[in-house]
């Protein structure tokens, strides 16, 4: 089939957060942004994120109704948010005069597993979505939401509309993945925290990933995966007006390596510690597995010896998951992996990232000095290859970026380098 005249040119892959579509206005402001570059942009395909809190207000109805909601229903409960924005956002396209549709994850075919709340995608069946773009019609997707095998509602995780951005840009062969936000790109640490953050043009696609995966809200860490698998060049940018952000891409066609490209804070994270586990093959193995087969994600992990013949294992995971590891840990204790188990959630993780951490000798060490010499405690240190971790006290969070940040990116060098 032959697409229309003007209809022609790659898939462009826009997705917008929550933020972006908060209210009417905003979502009448993304319709003129779209309305503007139609010319440039004629094959448009946009993933919505819910608007403002709305999934985090579903979340408190679901638990002001139930003690423990079943995943199936949340899942039911929460895909809601999304159906809302795309609805909203096609009759605001409609009612320019220009040819839009509004489909769910039913309707265009977003397969994933079974596991509801942190679903993953397994397919998407582009057919409908095609015959949309040669329509002429800008195709408005819900993000964050799929299908199971039943027909079910599952979802991806919160901040999930990412990855189905990204999904379908792969899925569509689409010459760019557009993460539309509501800052203007990715920058070397929170600019709403830390007010000398430097943005960048661009960075790798492993950059990001560690980025997202230590607490930068940039992306999700899987829209990034999935863009580097099939080689989708990802463009972070503002929502609000259109000047260029941040490309991430693959390492080898960047052309400015930073040593250090972000220092990251999370703040949404928990301490487990597993007292007493016994010195014997198998522990570690029955806990990780546990907690993979409940959906909980562990970010960190120390094992070490109290005794000969017993150690203690720690793990940091997200404060969502807190209750159901707590649940688990009762099995544990039940089935003699350990004694008890301590839970902190007044903790707090700071990280710095970069591609060439491992390679350059040193960089540990200074942001380790920082910290002391605030009287800044690390409580525990992990370490990759791009990637130095510690967790620390949370209220000491904020202070403990801005100094590291300071160390690696003096306001003075980065003033001039921005000049
Ligand atoms: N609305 C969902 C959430 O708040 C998905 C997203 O924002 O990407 O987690
Ligand atoms: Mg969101």
């Amino acid at each position: 089939m032959t697409a229309p005249a003007g209809r022609e040119g790659p898939v462009v892959v826009q997705k917008y957060g929550g933020t972006s579509v908060a209210t009417a206005e905003r979502i009448l402001a993304i319709a003129d942004r779209i309305e503007r570059n139609l010319d440039r942009t004629p094959r448009l395909v946009v993933v919505l994120s819910a608007m403002g809190s709305t999934t985090d207000e579903l979340v408190g109805l679901a638990h002001q109704v139930s003690d423990r909601p079943a995943g199936r229903e949340m899942d039911l409960l929460l895909s809601t948010g999304e159906q809302v924005t795309v609805s909203l956002l096609g009759l605001a396209l409609q009612s320019r005069g220009i040819p839009a549709i509004s489909l769910t994850a039913l309707q265009c075919g977003i397969r994933t597993d079974g596991v509801f709340n942190v679903a993953r995608i397994r397919s998407i069946d582009t057919a409908r979505i095609r015959a949309e773009l040669d329509a002429g019609r800008v195709v408005i997707v819900t993000g964050f939401q799929g299908i199971n095998d039943a027909d079910d509602v599952t979802t991806l995780g919160r901040g999930g509309s990412d990855i189905t951005g990204a999904a379908l840009a792969a899925a569509l062969g689409a010459g760019a993945c557009e993460i539309c936000t509501d800052v203007d790109g990715v920058f070397s640490a929170d600019p709403s925290r830390v007010p000398g953050a430097r943005l960048w043009a661009e960075i790798s696609y492993e950059e990001a990933i560690e980025m997202a995966s230590s607490g930068a809200k940039v992306l999700h860490p899987r829209a990034a995966e999935v863009c580097m698998e099939y080689d989708v060049p990802i463009h972070v940018r503002s929502s609000f007006h259109l000047r260029v952000g941040t490309w991430i891409r693959g390492a080898a066609s960047i052309m400015e390596r930073a040593e250090v490209v972000a220092v990251t804070g999370d703040a949404k994270i928990a301490k487990f510690t597993l007292l007493d586990v016994p010195d014997e093959p198998g522990m570690a193995a029955r806990v990780f597995q546990d907690l993979a087969a409940g959906g909980i994600n562990v970010r960190l992990i120390i094992q070490s010896a109290s005794s000969a013949h017993q150690g203690r294992i720690t793990f940091i995971l997200d404060k969502e998951f807190v209750a159901g590891a707590r649940e688990l840990a009762r099995s544990w204790e039940a089935g003699g992996v350990t004694s008890g188990c301590v839970v902190e959630d007044d903790v707090a993780k700071i990280s710095i990232v970069g591609s060439r951490l491992a390679a350059t000798p040193g960089l540990a060490a200074r942001m380790f000095a920082v910290l002391a010499r605030r009287g800044i405690n690390i409580d525990c240190i992990s370490s990759s290859e791009m990637k130095v971790a510690c967790v620390i006290s949370a209220e000491r969070l904020d202070e403990a970026t801005a100094a590291v940040h300071e160390e690696f990116f003096p306001a003075k060098e980065t003033a001039a380098a921005t000049a």
